[in-house]
């Protein structure tokens, strides 16, 4: 079986500035992460996980370094190029879920469909499907204020899923739960992935739930290796 590059990092480098010098982060990393794939990033606070997820996910640019989605280089895109992949291509899911407090959690998830151009029925049926499969559907006519933190993932995660990326990447999705509701959230957010073929790139801290994933990697002076 040959497997396609969803996701495709090479050389990324990564600087902040620091007084009169640099914090150097990413030093030239490399890695690829493949369509029908779950890898957990496992690393200490600092050492650039949400940095490395948030070039990946095209809402920063890295200094250094080339980020490929489906092939191709976006390095130099113009930004409405690289918008539209974000949208259509990519699915990120935060720590904190970020939903809109004001719509229901089937409106937050129809929202990005809408953005798209899909018509509100369609949307409506994705969503609601969605909101089933995640075994939440009896909460579609809830605002984010009235479920549950692992309600809330699971809604986050649905959003972030509705527009069929072909990646998804998830900054400590469940750093935020206690340990019986990620291990819910991150079983829901697993059997979607295996579901759907997208690639998924999962930071986590949690050592068990990264033991479930197809491959695990770190953060090592800048690098991504595995382990
Ligand atoms: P992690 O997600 O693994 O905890 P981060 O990617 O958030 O790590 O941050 C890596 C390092 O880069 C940290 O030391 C952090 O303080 C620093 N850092 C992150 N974002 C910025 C920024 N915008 N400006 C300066 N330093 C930053
Ligand atoms: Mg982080």
């Amino acid at each position: 079986m040959t497997k396609r590059v969803a996701l495709q990092l090479t050389g990324v480098e990564r600087h902040y500035p620091q007084g009169e010098t640099f914090l150097s982060i990413l030093k030239g990393a490399d890695f690829a992460l493949h369509s029908g794939e779950t890898v957990a990033l496992v690393a200490p606070s600092g050492t650039g996980k949400s940095t490395l997820l948030q070039i990946a996910g095209l809402l920063e640019k890295p200094d250094g370094g080339e980020v490929k989605i489906n092939g191709l280089s976006c390095g130099d895109l113009p930004d409405d190029k690289r918008t539209a992949i974000r949208r259509n291509d990519i699915g990120f899911v935060y720590q904190f879920h970020h939903l809109l407090p004001e719509f229901t959690a089937l409106e937050n998830i129809m929202m990005p469909q809408l953005i798209a151009g899909l018509a509100k029925a369609e949307a409506r049926e994705r969503a609601a499907a969605l909101l089933d499969y995640m075994r939440i559907g009896h909460r579609a006519d809830h605002r984010p204020s009235e479920l549950s933190g692992g309600e809330q993932q699971r809604v986050a995660i649905a959003r972030a899923v509705a527009n069929a990326p072909l990646v998804l990447l998830a900054d400590e999705p469940t750093g935020n739960l206690d340990p019986e509701t990620a291990g819910y959230v991150f079983e829901a957010l697993e059997a979607l992935v295996r579901q759907s073929g997208l690639a998924a790139m999962i930071a986590t801290h949690n050592h068990e739930l990264a033991g479930l994933m197809d491959r695990r990697v770190t953060i090592e002076d800048g690098k991504v290796v595995e382990f």
